[in-house]
C-alpha cells in the first residue's frame, strides 16, 4: 500500500487552494503506481460531510482547487485523500488537512494534557453542529432580496443553506455556571443566559455553531477566542448564549446512545484500582441506582 509522507494545503491566492501530497520513497518504488486510484474530497467541517472535488485519478500529486467559495474570515476548508488499490480494493484515507499551521510537539502536548483534564475531571460531554457558511441555498431563501422568507424553516434551521449544519461532533468542554438574568420589556420577559465555555482546539468552534449539552440545553456560539502556540490553536474560550426552548434549532437530531451515561456521571473520574475484582461499587447513596434524585 502506498504511504503518504506529506499532505498539505496552501495558497497565497484568494481564487484557489493548492493541495499536494508526497509518497514515501517514490524514486525507488517497486510497486505499480497505476494500480492505485486517488480521490480528493473536501468539506467545511473536519468531520464532514465530504464532497468529491476530483477523482478517481492516477499518478498525480497535486491539485489546484479553483472552485473555492467566496471569501469568509471564519471558514476553513478541509481536504481528505482516499488511496485505493484497484487489485484488492484495499484503501487508506488521509487527512483532513487544511490551510492551517502545523502544530509543534509542545502544542500537541498542551492539547493532550488539557484533553485529559476535560475528559476525566472538569469537562462534560457536548455536541456541536458546525454551521454551514456556503452551499446549496434553501427554498426559503429569496435570492433577489437576499433574505429568509420563513423564520422557522425545518429544511435549513434559519441558516438559508439546505440542511443548515454539518455533521455533529461530540467533545468534552467545561462551562462556567451562568447568571440567570431577566430582561423585562412591555410585551414579554426575556431570559438572557450568557455563559463561558472552554475546550481544546478540536472541534473548532465558530460564531453561529449550535452546542448541545447532556441535558439538551442548546446554545449558540457568540464569540470564540483561541489560545495559540506558534499560530496553532491549542485552546478555545467561547462565549455562548442559550437558545429559547422551542427554537427551530431544538429540532436538530442528536442520535447518540442516551444510555451511555458514563460520560455524564460523576464516577468517570480516574480512580486507581485497589483490587483486581470488578465488584459492584455502591454510589454515595448506598445501593440506589445511578440517576436517582433526592
Ligand atoms: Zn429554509
Amino acid at each position: 500500500m502506498l504511504r503518504l509522507t506529506k499532505f498539505y494545503c496552501r495558497s497565497f491566492d484568494l481564487d484557489s487552494l493548492t493541495i499536494w501530497w508526497e509518497i514515501d520513497d517514490i524514486i525507488n518504488l517497486t510497486d505499480d503506481i497505476y494500480a492505485y486510484e486517488f480521490t480528493l474530497s473536501k468539506s467545511e467541517a473536519q468531520t464532514g460531510p465530504y464532497d468529491i472535488v476530483f477523482g478517481p485519478f492516477q499518478n498525480i500529486f497535486s491539485f489546484r482547487d479553483s472552485i473555492h467559495p467566496e471569501n469568509h474570515k471564519n471558514r476553513t476548508i478541509y481536504y481528505k485523500l482516499l488511496i485505493k488499490d484497484k487489485r484488492n480494493q484495499e484503501y487508506r484515507e488521509y487527512g483532513p488537512t487544511a490551510q492551517i499551521p502545523e502544530p509543534n510537539l509542545e502544542a500537541l502536548e498542551i492539547i493532550r494534557q488539557e484533553d485529559v483534564l476535560f475528559r476525566g475531571f472538569t469537562g462534560r460531554k457536548w455536541y456541536v453542529f458546525p454551521r454551514k457558511t456556503f452551499g446549496a441555498r434553501c427554498h426559503c431563501f429569496n435570492k433577489v432580496m437576499q433574505r429568509l422568507e420563513i423564520g422557522n424553516c425545518k429544511d435549513c434551521f434559519r441558516t438559508g443553506y439546505l440542511a443548515g449544519y454539518n455533521s455533529p461532533i461530540a467533545f468534552y468542554a467545561q462551562r462556567d455556571p451562568n447568571a440567570r438574568q431577566l430582561q423585562k420589556t412591555p410585551d414579554m420577559d426575556h431570559t438572557v443566559n450568557l455563559a463561558q465555555l472552554r475546550t481544546i482546539s478540536y472541534p473548532q468552534l465558530s460564531p453561529g455553531d449550535i452546542l448541545v449539552d447532556s441535558e439538551n440545553h442548546r446554545w449558540v456560539v457568540i464569540v470564540s477566542t483561541p489560545t495559540q502556540r506558534l499560530g496553532y490553536d491549542v485552546h478555545q474560550e467561547v462565549t455562548i448564549k442559550e437558545l429559547l426552548k422551542g427554537s427551530i434549532e431544538y429540532l436538530l437530531p442528536v442520535n447518540d446512545d442516551i444510555k451511555d451515561v458514563n460520560s455524564i456521571s460523576d464516577r468517570r473520574n480516574f480512580t486507581n484500582p485497589q483490587n483486581v475484582n470488578t465488584d459492584f461499587k455502591p454510589n454515595y447513596l448506598g445501593d440506589q441506582p445511578d440517576g436517582i434524585l433526592y
